[in-house]
């Protein structure tokens, strides 16, 4: 492990301890090998004079819910030493009663509430903390002779702490452990099955501290043999499989959830051990670990359902043998091991996928290296359980709030560059959906930088490359719920006499044939959907062509009928297909300016006229398509399939 500390850049806030606390906070943040998601904490301890003129010294410790990568300075809650003194001295303290404590002992009421282990940085007599879970050390301690191996490596100098609940509970231990002891011989603090402790009152030497102690680990494991795992090549994904497994799995949940597959090399090789059911059968890699991936992770076999009911009992015998009165939680597993394919992670958005997958892949690796120290040593079950059902962990899930109404639920949206396909898409992820964005143009890669949104370039009339594209979205987001089959032209205006047979075919091809191959591609995965639904959007030229567009309405007239007879065949699936027929939306990419022009002249008007030609005189944007779109695809058309809803603000021929 290198040192990442930037002598110009920590020199530039030289004097500011807080911005020192937030730069050195951040270099540890940034090392995946160190901590991850919300995982390790820090403080600084500065002395500050109240306005009573006073003078105070406050511990600024990192506040719940903030990662080290990311923490700013109003990520840290500043707490009152002199009260942290006296609490570490109690008997005993409850959870309710240390939140409670630390609260009132803060300097700024609107600051987060300070981490669980805000006693135990207050008792560390040095400027500043650095706590990490650092893998290397983590896998030494959770291997046969963890303890001696940890003596070995650091000598005398290191303390070391046998495993204890972190809260209060490991604050006092440490403290009793500690009286007495001569602090300025320790290198470092290494709690057991937990992570490492570094101190001093310089930013640096307590940054660098870890980096060495971590790096003495790393190459212990080199030493040992404990190698990374070689990576495998990737086998062809059944993605109906996929989608089934992603089915099974938000059915234990009890809602709609996202699965995604990670098939790099390595977790292909991990999911290729003979003894892989064995050895991710023992515990998560840091116990903090468990309210974002349960205690282990489901190995499928051939009956993936028979696995997952396997799982759940697992899990209820599991609560019924160590709670003690806690609500029990979904049985959902967090992730998943594929043999022979890779690792899936569940979770209800790209957010939690993110952090499982990551947690998954440094867990992944862990077990493997603690392998070759003689087997993956995971915490007891009892110590575990008691971590899962900590109120304060829970606490830190219960902040993400209510779910929005599409949360969990995948869409793909056709022509999802411009118009009325980008407006859809921007509309399913405000709803909470995520979707896979198809359009044939190159800036699909880039429009949409959010995770919610898989850009993929493709065209609707090859079938090869559709058929990648939805595999591709089957891996990246679980499965298809919502289809918004929007791609089409408009072809150049032309009467039945002077017809081009190359523009009339193509017109066919990207309104109607396209649109058929999808939903035929599509129908699988929507039959493991949930509500699954449909929505074409076709044209007002349907109930109302006019001369010169035939090229356009014909294939829209088909479009339409496929839509109905859709609707007829898949229902009896619980499939809903509506099409809605737009007029005159005119911040599409089908009207380019010309296109415009050459409409108005044709009906004599000017091209304001004509945007605003109907009843209500009003003029229809791509957003107001979207959001019939978004209600054709929800709760409100939940018992309505094959309608055809206009959205032109009223037009006399198709009223
Ligand atoms: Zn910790």
């Amino acid at each position: 492990m290198k040192s990442n500390w930037n002598n110009t850049e920590a020199k530039k806030i030289k004097g500011d301890l807080l911005k020192l606390r937030v730069y050195s906070s951040n270099v540890l943040g940034r090392d995946e090998d160190l901590v991850m998601h919300g995982g390790g904490n820090t403080s600084v301890k500065i002395k500050e004079t109240n306005i009573f003129g006073e003078e105070e010294e406050i511990l600024y410790v990192k506040g719940s819910g903030w990662s080290l990568d990311t923490i700013k300075a109003e990520g840290f809650a500043p707490v009152k030493m002199s009260a942290l003194k006296k609490l570490v001295k109690l008997p005993e303290l409850s959870d309710i009663d240390m939140v409670k404590y630390q609260r009132m002992a803060m300097t700024n009421p609107n600051a987060p509430n300070p981490s669980v282990e805000t006693i135990l940085h207050g008792l560390i007599p040095y400027t500043f903390v650095d706590h990490t879970h650092a893998d290397a050390v983590v896998v030494i301690t959770n291997s046969p002779n963890g303890k001696k191996r940890i003596q070995e490596i650091y000598g005398k100098n290191m303390l070391i702490i046998p495993y204890v609940m972190p809260g209060f509970i490991l604050a006092k231990t440490i403290y009793e452990m500690t009286q007495g002891i001569d602090w300025d011989s320790l290198d470092g603090m290494i709690l057991m099955n937990h992570g490492v402790f570094t101190f001093d009152h310089d930013a640096k030497k307590a940054y660098e501290k870890m980096i060495d102690i971590v790096d003495k680990a790393e190459k212990y494991l080199k030493k040992q043999g404990a190698k990374a795992i070689k990576g495998a090549k990737k086998g062809k994904v059944d993605t109906l499989r996929l989608a089934t497994i992603r089915q099974q799995v938000s059915n234990v949940w009890g809602k709609p959830v996202l699965s995604k597959l990670d098939n790099a090399a390595a977790s292909v090789a991990f999911s290729n051990l003979s003894d892989v059911k064995k050895i991710t059968n023992r515990g998560p890699l840091t116990p903090d670990h468990i309210i974002r991936t349960k205690r282990t992770p489901v190995v499928f076999g051939k009956d993936s359902q028979k696995d997952l009911d396997k799982y759940v009992q697992e899990y209820i015998a599991y609560f019924d043998k160590y709670n003690k009165g806690e609500q029990l939680l979904d049985q959902a597993p967090r992730w998943a091991v594929l043999p022979n394919t890779g690792t899936l992670s569940f979770g209800p958005s790209p957010k939690h996928l993110t952090i499982i997958e990551d947690i998954a892949r440094h867990t992944k690796k862990a077990i493997h290296q603690a392998e070759h120290l003689g087997g993956w040593k995971a915490l007891s079950k009892p110590d575990l359980f008691e971590m899962e059902y900590w109120s304060l962990e829970q606490a830190k899930l219960a902040k993400a709030g209510k779910p929005k109404a599409m949360a969990g639920k995948i869409a793909i949206v056709t022509g999802a560059a411009s118009g009325i396909g980008k407006a859809c898409v921007e509309s399913l992820v405000a709803q909470g959906a995520v979707v896979a964005a198809f359009d044939i143009d190159n800036k699909i890669n880039s429009c949409f930088p959010q995770k919610e949104v898989l850009g993929v370039k493709c065209d609707v009339t090859n079938s090869k490359q559709m058929e990648k594209a939805i595999e591709q979205t089957v891996a990246h987001f679980g499965g298809i719920d919502m289809l918004i089959s929007n791609a089409g032209i408009f072809p150049k205006s032309a009467k039945i006499a002077d017809m081009d047979a190359k523009n009339w075919q193509r017109s066919m091809d990207i309104n109607v044939t396209s649109h058929q191959q999808l939903l035929q591609l599509c129908v699988p995965y929507l039959e493991l959907g949930f509500d699954p639904a449909v929505v074409f959007i076709v044209s007002k030229n349907v109930p109302a062509p006019g001369p010169g567009a035939s090229a356009y309405s014909v294939a829209k007239a088909g479009l339409t009928q496929l839509g109905r007879i859709a609707a007829m065949e898949l229902g009896e699936k619980g499939i809903r297909v509506n099409m809605m027929h737009p007029n005159a939306v005119f911040d599409t990419g089908i009207w380019t300016k010309e296109v415009l022009e050459s409409r108005a002249k044709h009906y004599g008007m000017t091209v304001e006229e004509y945007k605003t030609n109907n009843i209500l005189k009003t003029e229809i944007t791509s957003h107001d398509v979207a959001d019939l779109a978004i209600a054709m695809l929800g709760k409100t058309f939940g018992k309505i399939t094959g309608a055809q809803v206009p959205i032109d603000g009223g037009n006399e021929r198709v009223i």
